[in-house]
């Protein structure tokens, strides 16, 4: 090994990969970052024990990007150990940066999610009452499962973090000017939103906006939107007012309203709030009936306004 080169690790806690392909999807340029990097952790494609890092002295690492949240015991223990040893801790995607989408998780107790996984579900074998639990005695010997966390909160909450990279995934294109930066020895001061924009969504979509009002949000199959004019006068509830530009607006693009996945963009504090008071400022009602009639065509508020930052929110989780 070159003893010039960077050492790095990628880890994915609470996560379904896509950060991680969002890396492979960087084409070419993985080869370029191999040139420079020795990567000496990445679970999803690398072989590699936790306690090669263990072995590790503290710092050895130049970065780690972690994706993923933290759900339970084992990604918390690992957010603990790599950034022990990384000198520079990056929370790469929405999940490890907000919470993400296991993050709406928190709109429910742990003991509803077991319950509905385990005890109440058609697909499970009648009469099965198995739940995990963190030790069990098998042939004389114990196994031990991760403790699952009554919530599920960010890698920030737990460790450290000196960047966030926002999306989900984020874009490649993104994640690539991010690892070339780290390469480069370019990245900006700690503490920055890295790979994404410092405007909000909508100054960077190209849709028309007419100031146009709606009676009723829509759902995405219940209309086919105009190409050209703004989607939320259209009724349908894009995220692009309190979501984080960086990603080219390609949903907007291709006729789908933004989901919100880059976060909220600076000054806002929470996106799930400030994205109800875009919503609310749309829509034409004058009574209370006519708001709740236009707002009937979202069927989960919380869901669809914290999509990817419940766990980052004023709200935090549910009131259960
Ligand atoms: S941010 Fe999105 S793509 Fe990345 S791990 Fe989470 S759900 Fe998957
Ligand atoms: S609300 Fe959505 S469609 Fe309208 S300008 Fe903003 S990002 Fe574009």
């Amino acid at each position: 090994m070159n003893g010039d080169k960077l050492k790095i690790a990628l880890y994915w806690g609470a996560a379904c990969g896509g950060c991680d392909v969002a890396v492979l999807d960087t084409d070419e340029f993985v080869l370029e970052l191999a040139a420079e990097a020795d990567i000496l952790f990445w679970p999803i494609a690398v072989d590699g024990k936790y306690e090669d890092i263990r072995a590790l002295p503290d710092g050895a690492l130049d970065a780690t990007l972690f994706s993923g949240a933290v759900r339970n015991a084992e990604n918390e223990d690992v957010a603990h150990l790599l950034r022990e040893k990384s000198q520079v801790l990056i929370a790469l995607g929405s999940c490890s940066a907000f919470g993400g989408i296991p993050g709406l998780a928190n709109a429910v107790t742990r003991e509803e999610i077991l319950e509905r996984v385990y005890l109440d579900n058609p697909s499970i074998e009648l009469g099965n009452r198995t739940v995990p639990r963190t030790r069990v005695p098998v042939n004389g010997t114990e196994l031990e499962l991760p403790a699952f966390y009554p919530r599920v909160w960010r890698l920030s909450d737990v460790v450290d973090v000196d960047y966030l990279v926002p999306g989900c995934p984020p874009a490649p294109e993104r994640v690539q000017e991010v690892l070339a930066a780290l390469v480069s020895g370019t990245l900006p001061p700690r503490g920055a939103v890295v790979g994404a924009a410092e405007k909000a969504l909508c100054e960077e979509c190209r849709r028309r906006k007419a100031d146009k009002r709606v009676a009723r949000f829509v759902r995405p199959w219940e209309i086919v939107p105009d190409p050209e004019s703004c989607l939320l006068e259209q009724g349908l509830p894009c995220a692009g007012p309190a979501t984080r530009g960086g990603c080219g607006a390609r949903c907007p693009d291709i006729n789908q309203a933004c989901r919100g996945c880059y976060g909220p963009p600076p000054g806002v504090q929470d996106q799930g709030a400030t994205l109800v008071g875009a919503w609310a400022s749309v829509i034409e009602a004058k009574t209370v009936e006519e708001a709740e009639t236009a707002f009937a065509g979202l069927p989960d508020v919380l869901g669809i306004a914290h999509r990817f930052t419940l766990p980052a929110s004023l709200l935090q989780r549910s009131c259960r």
